[in-house]
């Protein structure tokens, strides 16, 4: 294997966001300093660092050692164990998770960075716990391609489980490395294979209109994608979800099911908790800012100009920075990345929650 290929195979390692990278991490305000480091870079991110291309450029916080997780392997994936037989595989960006039972593997999701991982991680543990390796059940936490695109990795006889909505939309996607599941539901479906149980909830949209939340009773975990993001601000827009009050509202039905553990689908350690009610808070903080800048934001300045667009563009700029400023300040520290998304996370907020599923328009209400 040539040196570029073993980058190829461990890029989310040489990846994952260094705190040691960024000059204010040695400052003695560092919020990592006294603590053990959560995660110790394989030798390639070291000497990629040492190296000074593998740090990413000057200008964004450092990562509160708090969001990072495991170290990944030699191979580029870190595999561990929920509880009993439940395990997750992450690259550092994605998360799997699978079961493995005395009938065989059942996996959500395949996370296409993950890919052949996927496999390589089922092979150890299997391996270890004396369970067959063969993958028999593949449930789809949604229809999205970042999240089930090395699904094709599993073959053709494989039983895929997904929303009715799922199905639908992989048959219009026509992907080959997203075959449609072939057993679907409405509103919900038990699948119990070897003795083991996983749960399959539909609790109407969110992040598309096919996201599903899958609870293992017996382990007290829960896999929610594209929700909640452990540690880390949500991603641009709000994950660029569909439905924006109902993704909001999604945290609070997750909040409902009894878990211990949160599998979120991204980034690179599992979730609390506490770790869904700092979101919470994040997202009720974007709320309220932008419910009170609807109210007093002038656009008045923007108007100067003959270019519809323009107006709206300038106000809606002018607006996220107004409402992401205080909620940037409040998160540093707490949240990864809230200097990075949290402009982008104050306008959808602002958008849809409050302009257009809000129905709170400001300037731009019934004329009088
Ligand atoms: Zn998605």
């Amino acid at each position: 294997m040539g040196v570029e290929d073993q980058d190829m195979r461990v890029r989310w390692g040489l990846w994952v966001p260094n705190p040691g990278c960024h000059p204010r991490a040695a400052a003695p305000s560092s919020p990592v300093r006294g603590r053990p480091r959560a995660r110790r870079p394989g030798p390639l991110a070291e000497s990629a660092r040492a190296a000074a291309p593998g740090c990413p450029p000057a200008g964004y916080a450092p990562v509160p050692a708090s969001a990072l997780g495991p170290p990944v392997n030699a191979e580029g994936y870190f595999v561990g164990q929920i509880h009993g037989d439940l395990y997750w595989v992450t690259d550092s960006a994605y998360q799997a998770m699978f079961l493995t039972t005395k009938d065989g593997v059942v996996i959500v999701d395949a996370p296409a960075t993950i890919g052949h991982n996927l496999l390589r991680a089922i092979n150890a543990v299997t391996q270890a716990n004396g369970r067959p390796s063969k993958v028999t059940h593949q449930i789809y936490s949604h229809s999205h391609s970042d999240h089930i695109g090395a699904s094709v990795i599993f073959g053709p006889d494989v039983v895929r489980i997904g929303h009715r909505e799922c199905r639908t939309l992989l048959l219009r996607d026509d992907d080959p490395n997203r075959p449609a599941p072939t057993v679907t539901f409405q509103d919900r479906y038990t699948l119990t294979v070897g003795g083991q149980r996983l749960d399959l909830v539909y609790h109407g949209p969110n992040h598309t209109p096919d996201t599903i939340f899958v609870w293992a009773p017996e382990q007290q975990t829960l896999m929610l994608v594209d929700v909640f993001f452990p540690g880390w601000v949500p991603w641009k827009q709000l994950a660029v979800s569909q439905d924006i009050p109902d993704w909001i509202k999604a945290q609070d039905i997750a909040m409902s099911y009894p878990w211990q553990t949160l599998v979120a689908g991204h980034l690179g350690r599992l979730g609390t908790r506490a770790d869904a009610e700092v979101q919470i808070a994040y997202v009720a903080d974007l709320l309220a800012g932008a419910r009170a800048t609807v109210n007093t934001l002038d656009p008045t300045p923007f108007f100067k100009q003959n270019n519809a667009w323009a107006i709206y563009k300038a106000y809606l700029d002018a607006a996220s920075a107004q409402i992401a400023a205080p909620v940037t300040e409040k998160y540093l520290g707490k949240l990864a990345a809230a200097d990075v998304f949290t402009v982008d996370n104050a306008f959808t907020v602002f958008e849809f929650s409050v302009r257009e599923d809000g129905g709170m328009q400001g300037p731009f209400g019934i004329h009088p």
